[in-house]
């Protein structure tokens, strides 16, 4: 495409949401062709902020009459860069279309455009007096558009779901223009095929969502915020199954991290605090909500301390009592991220296993990686209840970041390789997107990257959506 045609064709897209919406400088698109770990690195010369429903559809119809690639951004906090153009594609910004359009307090639902940033969705949930419990530690970037085109899970699934089973209606643009209004606040609905659940999950790669009908659930009247100290992740383990057989569905949440994880946070992340006298192994996180009182959920804590210490399997325990002092405890298993980046190069898993081989998970990858890259300091903590762990890897101490992440997929390969044995997943949150694509393609039975690539095709015919992300066509 000459300069002039493409210059023209810019214009085309520009005219759609008018001058003030778009970014041509290349000063401020640059921080949408970069993402949070710095691993992609993208181009694009133009930046769309469209306002409506309508004019995403212009947009699209625009794109796929001129095979122009379109790769849909919401708060770009992404993990696995599905979100960053490359070869020129244009970007589709979501932020503008953060209007809440509705919240029905009687049916529990609340009608949010995608735009809307996590944290003002649990908002105006909270001030509907209901509570919306997706609950990430980028709740306050990430987008519910963003949210859902990668099934998000967080720190509740465990009681509530991942962002799929918390979502009853779409509504979604198509590649072609065309709009699909699924905004219905049924529970039951079994109608033929369920194109919803296509869209969610599909990290923009057949559709831009640009609504949605999220469930709301009853705000608990208590919640019991409790760090413990473990000697290991078997301990760990064993707590949680005696957490679930005492609290029930009152168990909201239950972390797991190593003591690493808290030194880290420690040296680096103002106001974080160790509410123990003496350093423990490992620590577990949990929660437990009472929709009743609080003497309820206290009740309840109290018995679980019991058989706990009966079972030695608590070597010290902090509740929190006041609102302050719970995120204060959160604080150290939310900002865990955060503070591996001063200690240098991370490298990155997202990987699930079933939740009975946790411990025997991470004593194989622990050997392993430790075997390879002596020194490598192994930060992993996540969501225990779900099977889900964050197998973050800090580079050795004084070793060259450079040198050290330019081994990501040779250290991929063993832990993925250990995940897959144990009849896991390399992807339990984040996605595919471009970082785990020719992966996908080697772990996944051909029939099934053969279906993916037939769902793609008929949704997108002209290859304009997120193109290359998540399955080759
Ligand atoms: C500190 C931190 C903590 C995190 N913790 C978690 C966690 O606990 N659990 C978890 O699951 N994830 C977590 N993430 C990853 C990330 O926050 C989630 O993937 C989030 O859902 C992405 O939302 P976003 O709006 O930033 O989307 P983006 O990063 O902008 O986009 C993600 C993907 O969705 C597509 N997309 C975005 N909006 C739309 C739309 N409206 N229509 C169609 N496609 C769209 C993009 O093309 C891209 O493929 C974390 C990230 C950070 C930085």
């Amino acid at each position: 495409m000459s300069k002039t045609a493409n210059t023209a064709l810019l214009a085309r897209f520009i005219a759609i949401v008018g001058e003030r919406n778009v970014l041509t400088d290349p000063a401020d698109i640059a921080p949408h062709l970069e993402e949070t770990r710095g691993l992609f690195h993208g181009d694009s010369p133009l930046v769309l902020k469209p306002g409506s429903a309508e004019e995403v559809s212009a947009i699209m119809k625009l794109a796929t009459e001129t095979g122009t690639v379109i790769v849909p951004q919401g708060g770009n906090t992404g993990h696995v860069g599905g979100q960053i153009p490359h070869d020129g594609a244009i970007v589709l910004s979501m932020a503008r279309m953060n209007r809440i359009r509705d919240v029905d307090p009687a049916g529990g639902t609340i009608t949010v455009e995608s735009g809307v940033i996590l944290q003002r969705l649990q908002e105006a949930a909270n001030e509907a007096g209901l509570m919306f419990p997706l609950s990430l530690a980028s709740e306050g970037t990430c987008q519910i558009g963003g949210n859902l085109s990668t099934n998000a899970g967080g720190t509740a699934v465990l009681a509530y779901g991942n962002t799929r089973q918390l979502c009853l209606g779409l509504e979604v643009v198509l590649p072609t223009g065309e709009i699909w209004n699924g905004l219905r606040r049924l529970k039951k609905d079994n109608t033929g095929y369920d194109l919803r659940d296509l869209f969610i999950g599909a990290e923009g790669t057949l559709g831009v969502i640009t609504a949605a009908v999220m469930k709301l659930s009853p705000r608990p009247k208590s919640i019991q915020t409790v760090l413990a100290g473990v000697v290991d992740p078997d301990a760990a383990l064993k707590l949680f199954r005696l957490a679930e057989n005492t609290c029930g569905p009152a168990l909201t949440g239950f972390e797991i991290m190593p003591r690493i994880s808290l030194e880290f946070v420690l040296r680096h992340i103002e106001g974080a605090r160790d509410p123990f006298d003496d350093a423990h192994p490992w620590y577990v996180l949990f929660e437990i909500s009472s929709g009743q009182s609080e003497e309820a959920a206290r009740g309840l804590m109290e018995s679980l301390f019991e058989a706990a210490n009966e079972n030695g399997l608590i070597r010290d325990a902090v509740a929190s009592e006041t609102e302050a002092q719970r995120q204060s405890l959160w604080l150290l298993r939310e900002s865990i991220s955060a503070s591996q980046k001063p200690e240098g190069g991370s490298i990155k898993h997202d990987v699930s296993v079933p939740v009975a081989k946790v411990p025997e998970f991470l004593e194989k990858a622990d050997k392993a990686v430790r075997e390879r890259i002596p020194g490598i300091r192994v930060v992993s903590f996540g969501h225990l209840g779900d099977g889900n762990i964050h197998y973050n890897l800090s580079q050795p101490v004084g070793a060259d970041k450079a040198q050290y992440i330019a081994r990501w997929r040779e250290m991929n390969e063993i832990v993925h390789g250990i995940v897959l044995e144990m009849g896991g997943s390399i992807s339990a949150e984040h996605g595919i997107g471009q970082l785990k694509r020719d992966e996908l393609a080697a772990i996944r039975q051909p029939i099934e990257i053969e279906l993916m690539r037939r769902i793609k095709m008929a949704f997108d015919p002209a290859g304009i959506m997120n193109l290359d992300k998540v399955v080759k066509v």
